[in-house]
């Protein structure tokens, strides 16, 4: 059995690399130069730079199945966020998980979001962990933030945190997502660590690829351009060279609309984008290990994190790397794009004139602009989503669209699709 997968992100990978393990013979056909599609990091000069800011939740199941990470060299972020509001700056952690003390402390003087609102946080926390997957997702949906306003959450906690911290994850700060996709956050928030690799975001798919790179089995900058069939069953693949490549099946392991493109068939098609800044000086900004959360109704910058702080190695020795991120993808030129998100930061650390003047020290140094980061997830979109069976025979299906937009959920997709490769079936 030959299967042919298209697209080396996390989906086709964790798949491709299932069937390899189970003695099939695979090949993988990636457009790009190098392995995991959105979650990829570059380096230059000792920076780690990843593809715009993305985090790995040490609970996610399947990246408990699919990697090794003591390889991986985790590096945990602090819990809870700096919330940057009016120039000032409060702390908000988990009391039960936070090792810093002062942060604890302050978290617990800090009135920005007040203590009923932290009672309402660690009451979920404590209830969400108590719950399986499973249980917290059955049951009808509706958007992120309705059912914080059911669970009693403050204006004012919606506003402040809830909406930069989710607004960051989900890349949409209307908190108009799934509320599926905040309990599943939630969760895997409350159940483990958030982390970076030490050598970038991509340091995950670099691990995934490894043994499907050691056996020859994945072709880099090899385009497919269309389905090869006979009749209704999808036999091959044509590259953009105009080669064929015949197969007993086809994973198609693309973003959404290029599945369409490839498959004819309907896929999710809203999405949304973000915009990646990097500057880089060498004093430290702020100490911690904590996300930086915009909670100004006009932000710019959603959320900033000073990365070198929670993964020194992404700066070279003596400097510093700061990562910003804006949502959506501004059509603004570099140099606007830095100048606009400087000021937002300077707004941020207002009043703090130390910090102030080591911003102004700080270096632009890269931008990514991701137009199409995660499929756009509206209340009630995940039951109707694509299964990894297409319908049509020979032609499966390994990528986020099939479950939700994740690491976690590329990887049971991928795992998913071998599976039901396995079982023979069209
Ligand atoms: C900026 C950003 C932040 C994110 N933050 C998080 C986060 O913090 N936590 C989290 O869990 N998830 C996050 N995500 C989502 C997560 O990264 C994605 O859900 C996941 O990586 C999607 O994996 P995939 O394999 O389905 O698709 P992709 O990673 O898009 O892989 C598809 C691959 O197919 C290739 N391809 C496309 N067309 C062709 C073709 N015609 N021929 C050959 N190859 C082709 C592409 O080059 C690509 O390599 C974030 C995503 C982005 C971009």
């Amino acid at each position: 059995m030959h299967t042919l997968v298209i697209g080396a992100g996390l989906a086709g990978l964790t798949c491709a690399r299932a069937l390899l393990r189970a003695g099939h013979q695979v090949s993988v056909f990636e457009a790009d130069d190098d392995v995991g599609g959105r979650v990829r990091s570059d380096t230059h000069n000792g920076f780690t730079f990843d593809r715009g800011f993305q985090v790995l939740f040490t609970a996610y199941p399947a990246a408990r199945r699919q990697l090794v990470y003591p390889e991986l060299d985790l590096q945990p972020f602090d819990p809870g966020a700096i919330i940057c509001e009016g120039g000032r700056r409060a702390i908000l952690t988990d009391p039960l998980r936070d090792h810093d003390p002062a942060a604890v402390l302050g978290a617990a003087l800090s009135l920005v979001i007040g203590p009923a609102d932290k009672l309402r946080t660690l009451a979920l926390a404590a209830e969400f962990r108590g719950r399986s997957v499973d249980e917290l997702l059955v049951g009808p949906d509706e958007p992120t933030e309705a059912f914080l306003r059911e669970r009693g959450f403050s204006r004012a906690a919606i506003e402040r945190f809830f909406r930069p911290f989710y607004g960051g994850i989900f890349l949409d700060r209307s908190l108009s997502t799934s509320a599926k996709c905040f309990k599943f956050d939630f969760k895997m928030l409350s159940d483990g660590d958030t982390v970076v690799p030490a050598r970038g975001m991509g340091a995950i798919s670099r691990q995934l690829a490894a043994e499907l790179q050691a056996a020859g089995c994945i072709r880099l900058n090899t385009r497919v351009v269309a389905l090869a069939t006979e009749g209704e069953r999808v036999t091959g693949i044509t590259l953009a060279d105009g080669s064929l490549v015949m197969g007993d099946a086809v994973v198609v392991a693309t973003p959404a609309p290029e599945a369409a493109r490839l498959s004819g068939l309907p896929m999710p098609e809203g999405f949304v984008g973000t915009t990646n800044l990097y500057f880089a000086g060498a004093r430290q900004l702020y100490r911690g290990k904590k996300l930086l959360l915009n909670a100004a109704p006009d932000a710019f910058v959603n959320n900033a994190v000073l990365i070198s702080n929670v993964a020194p190695s992404y700066a070279p020795p003596g400097m510093h790397l700061l990562s910003a991120s804006v949502l959506g993808v501004p059509p603004l030129d570099d140099d606007e794009l830095f100048r606009r998100a400087l000021a937002d930061l300077r707004c941020m650390f207002a009043g703090d004139r130390a910090a102030l003047q080591v911003l102004d020290s700080y270096r632009p140094l890269r931008i990514y602009r991701i137009p199409y980061a995660q499929f756009a997830q509206p209340p009630g979109l995940h039951p109707g989503l694509p299964d990894n069976r297409s319908g049509r025979p020979g032609l499966f299906f390994a990528a986020e669209f099939t479950e939700a937009s994740s690491i976690n959920a590329a990887m049971i997709s991928g795992e998913k699709c071998a599976a039901a490769l396995l079982e023979g079936s069209p």
